[in-house]
């Protein structure tokens, strides 16, 4: 593929592209080093000390002591492991806090726990502000003595909001109550030390974090208490069954230990390219509005609505550039739903439906961001000219 070259990828929050580091240390797993790590000759010593290393390594970035942390196969797993562990442990209790605004792995399991468990559960599903962020008094007011688990994420895939995760988690912690933080956006972009925090569950993905799609790790706090998703083998101390992935949980190590190296320059140049995106767009482009609020969000997201124009038809005009971005609207079912992350911040009609997320990396340079300056203004203007509502709103 040729444009593979120029191609602009600014989409880091849907998934991230392995780092060449991340390749190299996960190659020899698949080649050569392939024994069942549970296997007792000396040959499977290899891949079973490769998933001591990794271990090491994704504790390390977190504050975490190694045996706190068990491999899975996504995060969509390890939220799911979590939750069903707090819900299985209490089986008197029948109340979940979340948000309105967790990813679909958290969101459609709460919808869906009736039909899942069998029992009624009252879900409490916490109100954001405008600007995306939570008010800590409705969350003190929401925990009670029926709440089993809160599971709340650390910053959100859409807007990059950072939710005020270890205060949230001393608050459940004070009343008993064990607490989930789905950190898949957070883990490699801002800074966590989980040694001096509250958190009993912490979910991450490898794919989001430049390792490959198909592992994730569940932090489970020493004397949680956790009863496993999967059972089967006695794999990762009973707590998770099925054969190790081996050169994807390798991968995620060396990943983990890459995004410690990179946590510096994410919080400088990755944010510098993002604001440098973000004004040049918002003066550039007149009525377009910053979803998200300003300061409490990660440095590498960027959501912007463009106001009476569809999100999709940004996108694919940005695709003939070559720019890869997502837009706050999925086409389900035929209908342009507006996503529920921006619903519930009341973002309006006009301005939910023509919002655009650019996620950034490491790997993104300025040269990227002028040649998107360049482009975008142009396509907006174009697609407004085409606009019915834009054109009703701008003859008044
Ligand atoms: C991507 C993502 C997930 C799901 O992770 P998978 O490894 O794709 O299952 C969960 N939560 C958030 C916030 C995400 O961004």
């Amino acid at each position: 593929m040729s444009e593979q070259k120029s191609l602009i990828y600014m989409d880091n929050n849907a998934t991230t592209r392995i780092a060449k580091e991340v390749l190299e240390a996960m190659l020899p797993y698949l080649k050569e080093y392939y024994g069942n790590p549970s296997s007792m000759y000396s040959f499977a010593e290899y891949p079973a000390q490769a998933i001591t290393k990794a271990r090491e390594q994704v504790a390390q970035l977190l504050g975490a002591q190694p045996d706190e942390i068990i491999f899975t196969s996504c995060g969509t797993e390890s939220d799911s492991t979590a939750l069903f562990s707090a819900l299985h442990r209490y089986p008197e209790k029948n109340h979940v806090v979340t948000t309105r605004v967790e990813h679909p792995a958290v969101k459609n399991l709460c919808d869906n726990l009736e039909v899942l468990t069998g029992r009624k559960y009252h879900i409490t599903r916490l109100h954001v502000e405008a600007d995306g962020t939570l008010d800590l008094e409705q969350y003190r007011n929401s925990l009670t003595e029926e709440t089993a688990i809160v599971s709340v994420m650390w910053a959100n895939n859409e807007t990059g909001v950072i939710f005020p995760i270890e205060e949230m988690a001393q608050i459940a912690h004070e009343k008993g109550i064990l607490f989930h933080t789905d950190a898949v956006q957070a883990v490699g972009k801002i800074p966590i030390n989980l040694k001096k925090m509250a958190i009993n569950f912490l979910s991450l993905s490898g794919h989001k974090l430049h390792a490959p799609k198909g592992v994730g790790v569940l932090y489970i706090r020493k004397g949680t208490p956790f009863i496993p998703f999967l059972n089967g083998g006695h794999q990762e101390h009973g707590r998770r069954g099925g054969t190790e992935n081996v050169a994807a949980i390798v991968a995620l190590g060396k990943a983990c230990e890459l995004a410690a190296a990179h946590l510096e320059e994410e919080n400088t140049r990755v944010r510098a390219l993002r604001d440098k995106l973000e004004d040049g767009l918002l003066k550039s482009i007149p009525k377009s509005l910053l979803n998200g609020n300003r300061t409490q969000r990660l440095p590498n997201t960027c959501n912007i609505s463009f106001e009476y124009v569809e999100g999709e038809a940004i996108l694919l005009h940005m695709n003939r550039h070559n720019i890869c971005a997502s837009s706050g609207s999925a086409c389900t079912s035929g209908s342009l739903e507006p996503s529920h992350v921006l619903r519930a911040m009341g973002v309006p009609f006009t301005a939910a439906h023509g919002s655009i997320r650019f996620s950034l990396s490491t790997y993104n340079t300025e040269e990227e961001v002028n040649q998107v300056l360049r482009v975008l203004p142009n396509i907006i203007a174009e697609l407004r000219e085409l606009s019915p509502f834009w054109e009703e709103e701008n003859k008044a």
